[in-house]
């Protein structure tokens, strides 16, 4: 697993990398524009060559971007869903150009209005978005179920992935649609994943419902809000509901070890993850998975013969 952290590409690309050094990360993610405004950050040439020359040079192995908040592909209102597909498609080409794993984006939020029309919206406009660019993959991210938000259950993800890789575009477009797993977003949507039996319980019933091999990039946030609270607040590593145990259980799951994970954590100083934090995700999964081995064993271990 590539474990890493969400940082900031202040003062250019490169930095973005240099950040993740400091962090120890393997993975990093990024915004590829302000977070409150609409306006498209436009990448330079030279830029982006410096900034795949620098993840070359370095141990970081992947780069996620996040789609920015202000997007709700959902919308009712017509200029809203024009601004985010603008958005949605610039993020995607920026994604080819710096050779990124996915763009993460929040489905949407139907707000006070009809879920499965607005399910249908955004289902629209993903696939627009993916119509108009080329290459990089679309992860849509669980949420934690707060007021209309789509994709808080395997089966909203389905119907979200369905809305918006069924169309003419056909198998190539559903091929770039993945799902990017937030572990405090499961928690708080009322999943249950503070055991290793529990997580694997809920992986199988995300494999039944959006397929094998759907889940593409990871998020490891702790919860500060309980189980099925629908309420979305990250806490640091080990620090919220989710403890240690529970993200252990989360990082160590088999069959999501080649995905990337990020930290979108407050952070001890509240400037988000740092590489303390980093270095505590990648023991946890260490523990997880050495609790996961002696289990098996244990389970193994036959009888003795007569
Ligand atoms: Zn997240
Ligand atoms: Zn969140």
């Amino acid at each position: 697993m590539l474990i890493g952290a969400h940082v900031s590409p202040a003062g250019g690309l490169p930095k973005a990398i240099e950040r993740g050094v400091e962090r120890g990360c393997r993975a990093i993610q990024i915004f590829n524009q302000s977070p409150r405004m609409w306006r498209p950050t436009l990448y330079r040439e030279e830029d982006v060559a410096a900034f795949r020359q620098a993840m070359a040079d370095s141990p970081i192995d992947a780069v996620l971007i996040h789609a920015v908040y202000l997007l709700n592909c959902a919308s009712e209102d017509p200029d809203i869903r024009a601004k985010s597909l603008a958005s949605l498609t610039h993020s995607l080409r920026a994604g080819a150009a710096i050779g990124a794993a996915g763009v993460v984006l929040h489905p949407g939020s139907a707000k006070t209005g009809d879920v499965p029309s607005a399910i249908a919206r955004a289902g629209e406009t993903i696939a627009e978005a993916l119509a108009e660019s080329d290459h990089c993959e679309l992860h849509l991210e669980n949420t934690a179920g707060a007021g209309g938000t789509l994709g808080r259950s395997f089966e909203e993800l389905a119907q979200l992935l369905d809305a918006a890789g069924g169309g003419g575009g056909g198998g190539a477009e559903r091929a770039r649609l993945g799902v990017c797993l937030d572990s405090c977003h499961l928690f708080a949507s009322g999943y249950d994943i503070r055991t290793p039996a529990d997580m694997d319980a809920v992986m199988r019933r995300c494999r039944r419902l959006l397929g094998a091999g759907r889940v593409r990039s990871l998020h490891l946030n702790d919860s500060q809000t309980p189980l099925g609270s629908n309420r979305d607040r990250h806490a640091n590593v080990g620090e919220g509901e989710l403890g240690e145990g529970g993200c252990a259980a989360f990082l160590s799951t088999p069959g999501l070890q080649r995905l990337p994970c990020v930290l979108e954590t407050p952070g001890e100083k509240r400037a988000g993850p740092g590489q303390g934090e980093v270095q505590r995700a990648m023991a946890l999964r260490e523990r997880g998975l050495a609790q996961r081995k002696r289990k098996a064993a244990g389970t193994s271990r036959r009888p003795p013969r007569p």
